[in-house]
């Protein structure tokens, strides 16, 4: 048996709970695997759609005896099974242990994360085993891994764990010992494992993570994330029905948008990947000829408009006004440290000598917050607002871009409340009033990026 070299594995697939929802996502799965084969391609799998949110019902429900969601679970898979024509016990161990569980739980009441963990994680490992068995079917050699058992070891902050420190090396140890390199890995996502053999989660979304780690540790020369949408566009397709595909872009523009409110995918997700200066390309189940999107590290734009995309994000404008802020230091920091307290993090602020003003993204604990404020300054609070985020392309010269985006808004009776752009800026934040959010955006769209 020839077991693995470094570059054996040359691409990591990463294919989320809509690209594995039912069987016949599955078999489109398996065929684009199949015509990346000489590629060496390592698999990692989401849960089949709904089925992580179906679990964290069940732990709610196992409170109050009842199974209602793990048998949605049960139904799911098992028609999955099915109508894949895989041997029907197929994943019978896994289905008692989780309902053996969750029956347990009615005595135990376990609310910790650990046991959440544990849990949460059965949907990997169900359509990982159902993934690697179809394929097998197929006349590919696949197998399934539970991604901590490859190496990918964590430490035991469940629901929201962090890699070890060697993390990258086991990996790549446990993948000389334990993957022959004829074979296709399919590995569980979302999270790994402590070394006590317990499952950990990453945060919702883990398993595009999950497939950077693997992808930076093996050292491969790209990372795929199969979802349900053809990469990242300049505006939501469903406000502007001809956005465009943004065919390159810089981690750093990836994450302006992500952070407001694009959510194809959290770019925090995919920093081992761009660390290790490999590309990411988000490419679509459902349409595997598009080319997509490609993220990398750094990159030069062949767009020749000024800008690159918008998103909307919700916002609460929380104004600060005091002469006590006059010339004295320390007191921004007062300011945030009641931020911190209610861990409610700022999205956009601008400041005057006198005023702070800044939006927070929803209403959980403004009361509070405005409360303590109110102890050392004037505050007002200003509901249904939003911040159009404009990403601007670098080849333009930025006041050229803000005056064009003041003559639009004026011209379509838009008021600007807040503006916000750093020293070397590639992003523009604007706070409007909700109702004029779409309007906005839309006619920023049609004269300066569609023309
Ligand atoms: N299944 C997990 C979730 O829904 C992890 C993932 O799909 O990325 O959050
Ligand atoms: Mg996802």
């Amino acid at each position: 048996m020839l077991f693995v070299e470094l570059g054996d594995f040359m691409i990591v697939m990463k294919f989320g709970g809509s690209s594995v929802r039912d069987a016949e996502m599955i078999k489109k799965v398996t065929e684009i695997v199949r015509s990346s084969l000489d590629r060496k391609p390592i698999v990692v799998v989401s849960a089949c759609q709904g089925i992580t949110d179906l679990l964290l019902k069940a732990i709610d429900e196992s409170f109050q005896n009842k199974l209602d969601a793990y048998l949605e679970i049960e139904k799911r898979h098992r028609k999955i099974i099915n109508d894949l024509k895989l041997k029907e016990n197929l994943i019978e161990d896994l289905l008692s242990e989780l309902k053996n569980l969750l029956t347990a739980n009615y005595f135990i009441k376990e609310k910790g994360n650990r046991l959440r963990d544990h849990i949460a994680f059965f949907g990997e490992r169900m359509s990982s085993t159902i993934i690697a068995e179809y394929m097998k079917t197929t006349g590919l050699n696949a197998k399934q891994f539970d991604s901590g058992d490859l190496g990918l070891i964590t430490d035991d902050n469940f629901g929201n764990a962090s890699i070890m420190h060697n993390t990258y090396e086991l990996i790549r140890k446990a993948f000389k010992e334990k993957v022959n390199n004829q074979t296709i890995p399919i590995i569980t996502g979302f999270g790994g494992k402590t070394l006590n053999n317990e499952y950990t989660t990453f945060d919702r979304g883990g398993s595009d993570y999950v497939a950077s780690i693997f992808g930076a540790a093996l050292n491969a020369e790209e990372i795929q994330i199969w979802t349900d949408v053809s990469g990242i566009y300049s505006c939501d397709p469903r406000i502007v029905p001809n956005a465009k595909k943004i065919e390159l872009m810089a981690f750093e523009e990836a994450s302006e948008l992500a952070y407001f409110g694009a959510k194809v995918l959290h770019p925090k997700t995919i920093l081992p990947a761009i660390e290790s200066k490999i590309p990411v390309k988000v490419l679509n189940t459902f349409d595997p000829e598009d080319k997509g999107t490609t993220i990398v590290d750094k990159c030069e734009h062949n767009e020749t408009t000024k800008i690159l995309a918008l998103s909307i994000k919700n916002a609460i404008v929380i104004e600060v006004k005091s002469t006590r802020m006059l010339d004295t230091y320390g007191y921004l920091e007062k300011a945030f440290a009641i931020f911190s307290k209610y861990k409610k993090s700022v999205d956009m602020i601008t400041t005057s000598e006198i005023t702070i003003t800044l939006t927070v993204d929803s209403d959980k604990f403004v009361k509070q917050i405005s409360e303590d404020l109110k102890q050392i300054a004037n505050v007002k609070t200003y509901g249904n607002q939003k911040i159009v985020y404009v990403l601007c392309n670098p080849k333009f010269d930025k006041n050229e871009i803000v005056s064009s985006i003041f003559r639009i808004s004026q011209e379509i009776k838009v008021n600007i409340h807040m503006l916000s752009m750093c020293y070397d800026t590639i992003s523009i934040g604007l706070v409007v009033d909700d109702k004029d959010s779409v309007k906005l955006v839309k006619e920023l769209h049609k004269k300066l990026i569609e023309t």
